[in-house]
């Protein structure tokens, strides 16, 4: 798990990375998004996929447009759900296909799941991290957004043990791939906060810089609990780049640009 193991594409102004482990395995489109090409102005330029934001719907529409469309996908498939950073999982999100994209989507969950095609799984995100899950033996996949609530929740764990539970997935077959997010570079908190991730992960990934701050490593967290589920660290593909710190026309970034900023989406949708 070191270095990216993403690979970014571009194509007609837009450019998203892809999760080359995914793509060996087959069966499978996943993405996540970057910031430029899309049509929202201000704090949410360009590429804003986020619904809830101050801008007409039409524009996150025409953003979801671009961004699915090169990777063959119907944008008005999408499922979104509101997010609270909770641990709830949506389970059969494929009876769910199209929410939120006519009318705003009234279902909180922080996960979704399924083994069905014809929907596209979103989980929006701009600083927290977004886990996308696929378990090519039984062919079903799930979409986190793991903010450091849902990481200490153990949100992604309880959701690929859920896919081996509803689905019968076999956990050390199971790939998933970590999105750009904030990085242990720049993940910066309190004493209040340290002392639950030090409680809960492995204490090498909180790191004191300071009398009154700590940096941690959502990352790691994240790849300690899927292997808690079983999976294998070799199936565990790492972004390792960070929203913060990273160019600011890549992307949004909550601490960096403050309330108002846009959203990233992860998606991922059986073929
Ligand atoms: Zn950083």
């Amino acid at each position: 798990m070191s270095g990216n193991q993403l690979q970014m594409h571009t194509q007609g102004g837009v450019s998203w990375y892809s999760v080359p482990l995914f793509e060996k395995a087959g069966g499978v489109t996943a993405a996540f998004s970057m910031r430029k090409g899309g049509v929202s102005e201000g704090k949410l330029s360009s590429l804003n996929l986020g619904f809830a934001k101050p801008e007409p719907r039409e524009n996150v529409q025409e953003n979801y447009r671009r961004f699915l469309k090169p990777l063959g996908l119907d944008a008005e498939k999408i499922v979104i759900t509101v997010q609270k950073h909770t641990d709830i999982i949506l389970k059969d999100a494929h009876l769910h296909a199209g929410l939120g994209w006519d009318i705003p989507s009234e279902i909180v969950a922080d996960a979704e799941m399924t083994d069905q095609k014809d929907c596209v799984l979103v989980k929006l995100t701009a600083d927290c991290v977004p886990v996308l899950l696929y378990a090519p033996d039984v062919h079903a996949i799930a979409a986190i957004h793991d903010g450091w609530a849902g990481t200490v929740k153990r949100l992604a764990q309880k959701t690929a043990e859920s896919m081996v539970e509803q689905y019968g997935a076999d956990p050390s077959k199971m790939l998933a791939a970590i999105g750009p997010s904030i990085g242990p570079c720049c993940f910066e908190v309190q004493q209040d906060v340290a002392d639950i991730f030090l409680a809960e992960f492995d204490p090498a990934n909180t790191v004191r810089v300071s009398d009154i701050k700590w940096h941690i490593d959502l990352w790691k967290c994240n790849v300690d609990q899927l292997m808690d589920a079983g999976l294998r660290p070799e199936n565990i593909a790492v972004g390792s780049i960070c929203t913060r710190c990273s160019c600011e026309d890549m992307f949004f970034s909550y601490r960096r640009d403050g309330v108002g900023t846009g959203s990233l989406a992860a998606v991922i949708s059986l073929d």
